[in-house]
């Protein structure tokens, strides 16, 4: 059985060999995630080489994606740092306090001299002190440690211990009430971003994004590096930051795709609001017609047991029954004991939950676009569904045509040719999108290409009925046109 739900993989040291690699597109890895904030680009190189070669060796189209480890700000210390409730703490940056140097400053609160000389927390953005208030958050490593800015004063900041713990050295920093003028894609991004490019990967992520200005300006910096204007690696911002909540519409406008990163976003908002807005980011990309992935910890005991729990099991149902395109693996693929069985335990949860009726919801799915497109994929959907129709097939040159489909959830197969490669392995995201690739040039041919080799592994036999459907031209827009019932 198909599944239509897709499956993001993170991969990492456990899930570098070819041998591994293939054993988890078997069982339903579409998109592997090479996340930035790990290894280098020698590491990165050959598992993209790999990827590429499985995937044309078993001629699955497989996405990739370059997750940038955006602005993530880290702790710097000498040592660790133990801080207890109702203490305080100086605070300062890189830039302010270089070399752990800290400028003179006094404060109303407390001085300088009642706090022990060893509770000074570095944090390594530059000039951050200016961009934090008074009154603000400084979450610590996932948020277990939790600080309130009391005082400023001469680039140094009093933080109140809320919750305490042990400050250690390169922990995760989340300042979740502050506007940050730190750019969306930092020195290092720019670096890895390059290499991507010269690695014509398939999509990049984009970490800590905060409004819609940070995706224009990633894909200025991505047309710059490939020099060229379309053809792009496709952008999936990752919702992660309060920020990018506020401006959810402007990012979900311009983006290509979504991610709702939880773990991050589990840190700036409290935890317990996680899977409304969960629902909420899913149905505004669905309404978008932006392919959306539901990430971070979905079978996180997997990563040292072989089973998950039954809490996780419903994780994932639920974001099947709400139409994510796709589900996340992070640590569990990257890192774990069971790579392999959480890609299998994954696929097996999507395939049941598919096959019930619980995950054929249609209210919720309302399209933001009203022109004659979309009138022409809906008509063809709807004719799918009410005639004796095996599949919808379809070409599409950019995916524009293949995603609008998708976002009708078919319940009949839909299968995708196109003779853009990019396309192809960019489809690997979509709901339900099953894309199949050739050089050939006319779409008619193109089509009737995919016809004859869906025959030949017995998806589609002589004499079925299939609804076809046409996107040309290379752009965002594809002219479309219907062909209707076609007798093949
Ligand atoms: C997340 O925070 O949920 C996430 C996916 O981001 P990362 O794994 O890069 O921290």
């Amino acid at each position: 059985m198909v599944k239509r739900t897709k499956i993001v993989a993170t991969l990492g040291l456990v899930s570098d060999t070819k041998e591994t690699l293939r054993a988890m597109i078997e069982n339903g890895m579409n998109v592997a995630r090479l996340n930035f904030s790990h290894g280098d680009h020698e590491w990165h190189g050959k598992a993209i080489k790999t990827i590429r070669e499985l995937s044309a060796e078993m001629n699955v189209p497989i996405g990739i994606l370059g997750d940038l480890k955006g602005p993530r700000i880290r702790t710097m210390v000498e040592a660790p740092i133990e801080i207890k409730t109702g203490e305080f703490i100086l605070i300062s940056d890189v830039v302010k306090a270089p070399n752990f140097q800290f400028p003179i400053s006094n404060f109303q609160t407390i001085s300088n001299e009642q706090i022990s000389n060893d509770k000074k927390l570095t944090l390594d953005a530059g000039n951050i002190v200016d961009d934090i208030e008074v009154g603000h958050e400084i979450l610590i490593e996932d948020g277990l440690m939790k600080l309130v800015v009391r005082e400023k004063d001469g680039g140094v900041m009093l933080g109140e211990v809320i919750d305490g713990g042990t400050i250690k050295n390169r922990k995760g920093v989340n300042v979740p009430d502050s506007q940050l003028k730190i750019s969306a894609v930092t020195e290092k991004d720019e670096q890895d971003l390059k290499f991507l490019m010269e690695n014509e990967v398939d999509f990049i992520g984009l970490s800590f994004v905060g409004s819609g200005s940070d995706v224009e300006y990633l894909r200025g910096k991505m047309k710059e590096f490939l020099g060229r204007e379309d053809n792009l690696p496709q952008i999936i911002v990752k919702i992660e930051r309060k920020e990018a909540i506020k401006n959810l519409d402007d990012i979900i406008n311009k983006t290509d795709a979504v991610m709702v990163a939880r773990g991050d976003l589990g840190v700036e908002i409290e935890g317990t609001r996680v899977a409304v807005l969960q629902k909420e980011i899913v149905k505004k990309s669905l309404q978008h017609m932006k392919p959306v992935i539901v990430a971070t910890q979905m079978l996180d005991s997997m990563i040292v047991n072989p089973r998950p729990t039954r809490a996780e099991i419903s994780d994932v149902t639920n974001a099947v029954v709400d139409h994510a395109d796709a589900v996340m693996l992070s640590g569990e693929s990257a890192g774990g004991k069971y790579p392999v069985e959480s890609v299998r335990t994954m696929r097996d949860i999507i395939q049941h939950t598919e096959a019930s009726p619980f995950d054929d919801v249609t209210h919720l799915m309302k399209l933001d676009i009203d022109d004659d497109f979309k009138n022409l994929v809906k008509g063809a959907f709807d004719l799918a569904k009410n005639s004796a129709s095996t599949a919808i097939v379809l070409a599409s040159v950019s995916g524009f045509t293949a995603r609008m489909m998708s976002h009708f959830r078919s319940e009949k197969p839909l299968f995708v040719a196109t003779n853009n490669e990019k396309t192809y392995h960019q489809l690997a995201l979509v709901w339900g999108a099953q894309p199949f690739f050739t050089q050939e040039k006319e779409l008619s041919k193109v089509l009737e290409e995919m016809i004859a080799y869906r025959k030949s592994t017995g998806e589609l036999k002589d004499g079925d009925k299939v609804i076809a459907i046409f996107g040309s031209a290379n752009d965002n827009k594809e002219k479309m046109q219907l062909v209707g019932v076609k007798t093949i």
